[in-house]
């Protein structure tokens, strides 16, 4: 469904990423894995056409979208929960949830969609005409994800989603996306839970100084000495 090629991005002089190539399937979930810096959100923000790569492609179902407008990004229908949650804390959650589906593809089928965020997030249906500022960071995080939806993605970029959560929200919040790829959707999760996003994981990614280190299948990489000793404490 996605393929990034040989992609460089720089800030100023400093590369952030050199060469990266990895192949997204559709209706699969895949994992990005690295220290702090290593560069994964500089490669998910640059899928999501918020940053401009110097060089190399994205390919989105055959079309190149690197260097378009994050807008035309997402209306073609790639999704991202972005690090730091990002809601519009003065509105209430049902106008969050409403702004997630003004873009075309999604207008059509937003009460169809509202309903469904709804039914994956009940805390949500409680809150309605709460303003989103005042619910705690693990209800703030399923808005955001929610909101995402609300856009109908066909690939959804989770950046770090677990952040500041309680580890029984954690668990919660594992249980959502390990639901959303059950229901096809395709997935990238970049966690700070190595060990619970390779579990999720048909396929991940090793990113070391803006590169591709090592990649496998999930189950490959939770067995491999270097990726234990590195990111899992073994
Ligand atoms: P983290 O887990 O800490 O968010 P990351 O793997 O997501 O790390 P990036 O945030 O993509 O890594 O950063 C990759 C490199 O690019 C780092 O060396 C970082 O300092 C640098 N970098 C990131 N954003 C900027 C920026 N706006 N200006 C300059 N350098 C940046």
């Amino acid at each position: 469904m996605l393929t990034v090629s040989d992609l460089d991005l720089f800030y100023g002089d400093a590369q952030a990423l050199d060469g990266v190539t990895l192949e997204v399937a559709a209706g699969g979930t895949t994992a990005i894995v690295g220290a702090n810096g290593a560069g994964k959100t500089s490669l998910i923000r640059s899928i999501a056409g918020i940053l401009k790569p110097a060089r190399g492609s994205i390919r989105f179902k055959g079309r190149d979208i690197a260097g378009l407008p994050s807008h035309v990004v997402c209306d073609l229908g790639i999704g991202q929960v972005a690090e730091g949650r990002q809601i519009f804390p003065t509105l209430s959650v049902r106008e969050n949830l409403e702004m997630g589906a003004v873009i075309p593809r999604a207008r059509a089928a937003a009460k169809q969609t509202f309903d469904r965020a709804l039914d994956l997030f009940p805390r949500l249906r409680e809150r309605l005409d709460q303003a989103a500022g005042t619910l705690s960071g693990g209800e703030q995080q399923m808005l955001a994800i929610g909101r995402c939806l609300m856009g109908k993605p066909e690939l959804i970029m989770f950046d770090e989603p677990s952040l500041g959560l309680s580890p029984a929200l954690v668990q919660e919040l594992f249980r959502i996306i390990r639901r959303l790829a059950e229901d096809g959707m395709t997935i990238i999760l970049v966690e700070q839970n190595v060990a619970a996003s390779l579990r999720l994981a048909d396929r991940a990614y090793v990113l070391e100084n803006g590169r591709v280190v090592l990649s496998g299948s999930g189950e490959a990489l939770l067995a491999d000495p270097a990726v234990k000793q590195a990111y899992l404490g073994l």
